[in-house]
């Protein structure tokens, strides 16, 4: 992807910005960027540098990206606590491969995944669920409520926690010195070595095999470095990735979300609103304290992605209410009149209470307490779903468990 209209090769040292911004190291990548740690030579801080691809789309993108970003920092409420991440600047940067849009973001630690992963997927304790929990009901509050936005890609890899001792937050006070040029003779450059390619790779597919993600669902593959700013957590997140985020009333996607974050009435093509991000919170929630997704559909023998996926809700949550099943644009695909699936006959039901206890070995009141709490997100009914700002007034979030976190 390092060609023309693709991704921008950093080397440590490049400047961007007319010199203000020194490139330190890769933070990590997705489908449509490069994200770098870079010093700010003006406020003598790091920040994160997001470098699009220069292919029109790509550039199309970027610019809705910053016209969503700068309108969430423009509002009254400082977004700095808020937990979404806060735009600082933005900028156009030619090299070689064209002119690629750049966004300056507040520096943020490591993802919800990779705190999973630290966990080893075995789930993190109640309360540091709670904690992120709020964190992010805080966050889409805010974009909600106050913007108007919906963020439709919500997933564990786009919420990012802000570490408390950071050494490379504050450069100053922590003795980390940044690089101000480009070392002599770097050929560690941004465009990878075949060597390191194939080593993160190797590292991402070992990440899918035990997590049950393959390489397309990761898709914004994190470099790998170390888990130091997960020990160091007070459990403060923000919310990043505003790519493929839109307002309310001028929806650009049908099909939207990360397909295990998914809302039911994205797949029935029944219209959508802010309680699509209220689904894949309640996916996130289950996926922190258990350390498994809560819905990995797959293709079988006569039924798609889709119908397995609507078959393992029901499953969960008990069967759809057949006015829902079948008013969606698609819903004929997979529903008959009756609201029964047509191509998955038999459905073995197992509530979120007992697979608690069951599978996950909650205790009866934690497994109780927990699907309280979810059961009412995961509505089959969008509008039943509580709000974000409703959620936050949640016993569950407020209760303290005797368990140490
Ligand atoms: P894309 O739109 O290409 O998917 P993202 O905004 O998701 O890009 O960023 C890609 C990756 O870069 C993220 O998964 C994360 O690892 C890293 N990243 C993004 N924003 C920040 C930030 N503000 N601070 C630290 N790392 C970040
Ligand atoms: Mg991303």
């Amino acid at each position: 992807s390092y060609r023309k209209g693709g991704y921008h090769a950093v080397r440590v040292g490049d400047q961007f910005a007319g010199g203000r911004y020194i490139a330190q190291r890769k933070l990590g990548w997705g489908h449509f960027s490069t994200v770098w740690l870079a010093y700010d030579t003006n406020t003598s801080a790091y920040v994160a540098l997001k470098i699009q691809k220069s292919a029109a789309l790509f550039v199309q993108a970027a610019r809705h990206e910053i016209e969503i970003l700068s309108s969430i920092a423009d509002g009254t409420t400082p977004s700095n606590s808020k937990c979404v991440a806060q735009l600082i600047d933005h900028f156009k940067h030619t090299g070689p491969n064209g002119q690629h849009l750049c966004m300056v973001l507040e520096f943020l630690g490591d993802s919800l995944l990779r705190l999973t992963k630290h966990f080893h997927y075995e789930g993190l304790p109640l309360n540091r669920v709670r904690d992120i929990c709020k964190c992010i009901l805080i966050g889409l509050d805010y974009l909600h409520r106050e913007h108007c936005i919906i963020h439709t890609d919500l997933k564990p890899e786009n919420i990012l926690l802000v570490s408390t001792i950071d050494p490379a937050k504050d450069p100053v006070r922590s003795g980390h010195t940044p690089v101000l040029e480009r070392p002599e003779g770097n050929i560690n450059s941004g465009v990878t070595s075949l060597i390191e390619k194939r080593l993160k790779r190797r590292a991402r597919r070992a990440v899918a095999k035990i997590s049950g993600r393959s390489d397309s669902i990761i898709g914004t593959g994190e470099a790998p470095k170390s888990d130091r700013n997960i020990d160091a957590i007070d459990v403060r997140c923000k919310i990043v990735d505003f790519g493929n985020a839109c307002w309310a009333d001028k929806k650009i996607a049908v099909e939207i979300q990360t397909r295990q974050y998914r809302a039911p009435e994205v797949i029935l093509q029944a219209g959508y609103s802010f309680s699509v991000d209220m689904w894949s919170f309640a996916c996130i929630a289950f996926e922190l304290a258990t350390g498994d997704m809560l819905f990995t559909p797959k293709v079988g023998e006569g039924f798609s992605e889709d119908e397995d996926h609507l078959a393992l809700m029901m499953e969960l949550l008990g069967k759809m209410p057949r006015k829902i099943a079948t008013t969606g644009a698609k819903s004929k695909d997979f529903f008959d009149r009756h609201g029964d699936l047509k191509r998955i006959r038999r459905l073995k039901f197992w509530p979120l209470n007992k697979l608690l206890v069951d599978r996950y070995k909650f205790s009866g009141n934690d497994a109780h307490e927990f699907s309280e709490f979810l059961l009412p997100l995961l509505d089959f009914a969008p509008e039943k779903r509580p709000t974000a700002q409703q959620c936050l007034q949640h016993p569950w979030l407020n209760c303290k468990d005797s368990t140490p976190s």
